[in-house]
């Protein structure tokens, strides 16, 4: 009687785990797919790059933050001089000035990806579509170390922008 109980005990034990291995298996699988996001050497790599993006373009910022002032003072004067050519320098200055703000906008908003992206880094997202969650394309974040979408997600919004 006792061995029979056991004997049954143990033929549910093995339907269980046939039952509970398939399963399991697919389970593996997805999250192998899921895995071919960055690795470790890859990330220490990005990390680099985005820090030495940031430095750069701090660097390049504090140069233009200098300069404008100048120009500025320029313009000042050119106005006070009311001479036609000095007009057209104001112009010309003023052309200049717009021109290095529009640079400087473009140098603060790649900036600002660029901190966006090490603060992704820090919380472990780095990498990934914003999107569909997918793993962004290594070759792609070679290109564009601050990328939030994945190469598809970014067809399909460019698509989008360009029907407008
Ligand atoms: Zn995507």
């Amino acid at each position: 009687m006792a061995s029979r109980t056991a004997k049954s005990a143990k033929a549910k034990t093995e339907l269980r785990r046939t039952r509970l291995g398939p399963s399991r298996g697919q389970k593996a699988a997805k999250t192998k797919v899921k895995a071919r996001s960055l690795s470790k050497r890859e990330l220490a790599e990005f990390r680099r790059l985005l820090e030495d993006e940031r430095t750069r373009l701090l660097e390049e910022l504090e140069a233009m933050e200098e300069h404008t002032p100048e120009v500025e003072d320029q313009v000042g004067m050119d106005i006070g001089g009311g001479y036609d050519e000095d007009l057209a320098d104001v112009a010309s200055s003023t052309f200049e000035r717009e021109k290095g703000l529009a640079l400087e906008s473009s140098v603060q908003q790649m900036l600002a990806q660029v901190e966006e992206a090490l603060g992704r880094m820090e919380e472990g997202t780095y990498g990934i579509c914003q999107r569909c969650g997918d793993p962004i394309d290594v070759a792609r974040l070679r290109v564009l170390p601050f990328a939030t979408l994945c190469i598809r997600c970014k067809e399909l919004e460019e698509k989008t922008n360009g029907a407008r």
